[in-house]
């Protein structure tokens, strides 16, 4: 595949990275990204890698554009009210892109759904916002041996981390199993900054740019924090045997995936 005249302006800051390269460009225009949840996390990844010329980018939501959403969810707009989150992302990308293929699913994934949404894509993202849809994403995505990088925001914090097969731990492996019901707030009791969103969703992208090139660390085997009130950010050490982690570990014991309560994936 040559590039057109168009493509090597618009990804000549990307094709003067020796870390990409035409080579690397050709690799994010064929790759494959699912980002589940079109909200405050979606919502930066799913322009970025847009913006990046990946190929192929899935994104699913069962929602609405509410007003409430436009403080943080910056691919929707006032004029987007009342309409489907994904057409609403799906816009927004192809105006900033034509190149990229977005393919829109209007649905809660869920057990039932999730393995067949994940099967065709390269790499997962979790833009989701409640700990049923994120330990879902997680079992599913071990199961299938998909690469997958997790997030969450709340008020002035955020964390992310990414899970690579065979290459270091899963979220199970950290976070072991929800939270009871109610024991953590939302990010609707709770409140976020926007930009929280803008901060950890972007980097979010840049681990599934740097997954689709083969470049750098991910943050595989760490955990990654930012505080923004003190403006620190934390890599933390996770540890390397997950050999006993129930779904990823030596001799798993979760085989299916389980449907916790409220485990419908919306994005934050
Ligand atoms: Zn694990």
């Amino acid at each position: 595949m040559a590039f057109s005249n168009e493509q090597l302006e618009r990804y000549s800051r990307h094709i003067i990275l020796k870390e990409v390269g035409a080579k690397g460009q050709k690799k994010l225009l064929n790759a494959k990204v699912l980002i589940i949840g079109a909200g405050g996390l979606g919502a930066p990844c799913a322009m970025y890698l847009a913006a990046a010329g990946v190929g192929t980018i899935g994104i699913a939501d069962a929602d609405e554009v509410d007003l409430s959403n436009l403080q943080r969810q910056i691919i929707h707009s006032t004029d987007d009210l009342g309409k489907a989150k994904v057409q609403s992302a799906k816009e927004t990308m192809n105006h900033l892109n034509p190149d990229v293929n977005v393919i829109t699913y209007r649905t809660f994934v869920t057990s039932e759904n999730i393995m067949d949404l994940i099967k065709d894509y390269d790499f997962i993202i979790d833009g989701t916002d409640n700990f049923p849809a994120k330990f879902l994403i997680n079992d599913a995505c071990v199961m299938a041996k998909k690469p997958f990088c997790h997030a969450g925001i709340i008020r002035f914090k955020g964390q992310l981390m990414t899970y690579v097969p065979g290459e270091g731990p899963c979220y199970r492996c950290v976070f072991k199993n929800p939270p009871p019901k109610d024991a953590v707030p939302t990010c609707k009791q709770a409140g976020v900054i926007g930009a929280m969103g803008g901060v950890i969703g972007s980097l979010q992208a840049m681990e599934a740019i740097k997954y689709i090139l083969g470049q750098g660390k991910l943050l595989t085997g760490s955990l990654l924090t930012y505080d923004a009130l003190d403006m620190e950010f934390r890599k933390i050490k996770l540890p390397k045997n997950t050999c006993n982690c129930p779904v990823c570990g030596d001799h798993p014991t979760i085989t299916k995936l389980i449907d916790y309560e409220q485990a419908e994936c919306e994005g934050i």
